[in-house]
């Protein structure tokens, strides 16, 4: 699947919030949202009024590039959300919640959705013993998504399982840190998602 390539610092300038692309880099003060927080290019400081649409738009833009998501696919998200039991905006964040790459990232097995992303495509994850390297696999209850054990002695993937110990994940997972490993407890609910969207937005954004 196609997939954004380029600068990505200017996408939290864009969306004026910090969406922790580059893993260790974003938590220093070399992070341009530090000293650049406004929108990237030469009208970014201008002052704009931005319409309701522009409102939800931005919401639905954000929400989709944090989880490294296309259009097509955020659509097909939504549809899926919206013929779902439920609220559709929280039915929505629990799909992309639940895509194989999230669920690594939040387990601590990468820096960021982005790095987890490519370490699942390049296949050093396994889903209840098997290989999986599809970033938008949707994980269930009671699976177990670990290190594979050839990836296990991969430098990268071993100085994140050391950073992870002790840290806290999500509710509705449960980490295996010496196993290099997590599983998948319960849906994630909206009280899971720390990320400050406003689901409603995109719902209305998308029912227009
Ligand atoms: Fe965003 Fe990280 Fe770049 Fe800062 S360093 S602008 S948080 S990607």
């Amino acid at each position: 699947m196609a997939r954004y390539t380029g600068p990505v610092c200017r996408i939290c300038r864009r969306e004026g919030v910090k969406l922790f692309f580059k893993a260790d880099r974003c938590y220093t003060e070399k992070c341009p949202m530090n000293k650049h927080a406004y929108g990237p290019g030469e009208h970014g400081q201008g002052r704009k009024k931005v319409s309701e649409y522009g409102v939800q738009l931005r919401e639905k833009q954000k929400t989709k590039r944090m989880y490294g998501v296309l259009e097509r696919q955020f659509r097909k998200y939504f549809a899926t959300a919206e013929r779902a039991k439920g609220m559709t905006g929280e039915n929505l964040l629990s799909y992309l919640e639940r895509r194989l790459d999230n669920v690594v990232y939040r387990l601590g097995l990468a820096g960021s959705r982005r790095e987890a992303r490519q370490l699942v495509r390049h296949g050093h994850f396994q889903v209840n013993g098997r290989k999986v390297n599809i970033p938008s696999f949707q994980v269930r209850v009671a699976d177990r998504v670990a290190v594979r054990d050839k990836s296990r002695e991969v430098s990268r993937l071993k100085e994140l399982a050391e950073a992870t110990k002790g840290r806290q994940t999500p509710g509705w997972l449960e980490a295996e840190a010496e196993a290099m490993a997590g599983r998948v407890v319960r849906l994630p609910e909206r009280t899971d998602v720390d990320a400050a969207i406003q689901e409603r937005l995109i719902v209305e954004l998308y029912s227009r």
